[in-house]
């Protein structure tokens, strides 16, 4: 009988604590529920680091500084883009813009934590280019009415802001097949362990 097929020299040569940690996008339609899945990822897997944003758009009730995200000016988005501070950025639902401050995501990696970027499609386009060692993951939802209900149910933007997301949303869904892999949002627990489950794989090893 032949001998398994041998593992890489990369692979043989680092324990599973040497190895480089992985950097995976989550990226998908408006309101596929990505921010749901990162809370959950959050909560159950305290190790994986998750990117805070900064965005010039207002926080919404509940929503804290730093937590959530950075909620900055305008003229503070501007320095930040300005001093190459940020790892992509993007103008999102035309409104407001949204990017990854690039100093966190290189510490996070640094320090061996596998790291996620919950960001739009354009950002994760960004990220294609500048890092494409990252893991480019698409979140599905599990029909197209299944994310305009989800859209409508959350209630949080008014008609003229909805008819954008949707039409955005249109667009997104489109871009699947761009991904290194599909995640169909059908409860968000699985979900969530689908996405950890990636992020904690060797990431030489493209799935
Ligand atoms: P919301 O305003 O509902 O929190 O987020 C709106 C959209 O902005 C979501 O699709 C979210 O993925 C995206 N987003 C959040 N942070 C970033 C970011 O840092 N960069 C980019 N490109 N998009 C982001």
């Amino acid at each position: 009988m032949s001998d398994p097929q041998p593992e890489s020299a990369t692979q043989q040569s680092r324990t599973p604590e040497q190895r480089p940690s992985r950097l995976v996008v989550l990226a998908g339609p408006t309101a596929v529920g990505k921010g749901t899945v990162a809370a959950a990822v959050r909560e159950q897997h305290p190790d994986v680091w998750i990117s805070v944003s900064a965005t010039t758009r207002k926080p919404r009730p509940g929503e804290e500084d730093g937590v959530h995200y950075h909620f900055v000016t305008e003229a503070e988005f501007d320095r930040m883009v300005e001093s190459g501070d940020m790892l992509e950025w993007a103008v999102v639902h035309k409104v407001a813009r949204y990017g990854t401050p690039r100093g966190p995501v290189d510490e996070a990696l640094a320090a061996g934590r596998p790291a996620l970027l919950e960001i739009d499609l354009q950002g994760a386009r960004q990220v294609r280019q500048t890092m494409p060692e990252a893991l480019q993951v698409f979140l599905k939802p599990p029909s197209w009415e299944e994310l305009v209900r989800r859209l409508v149910g959350r209630g949080t933007e008014n008609e003229e802001e909805r008819e954008r997301r949707l039409a955005t949303a249109r667009e997104e869904l489109a871009a699947e097949p761009e991904f290194d892999v599909t995640i169909v949002n059908h409860e968000v627990h699985d979900a969530a362990d689908d996405l950890v489950t990636l992020m904690m794989a060797d990431p030489q090893v493209r799935p």
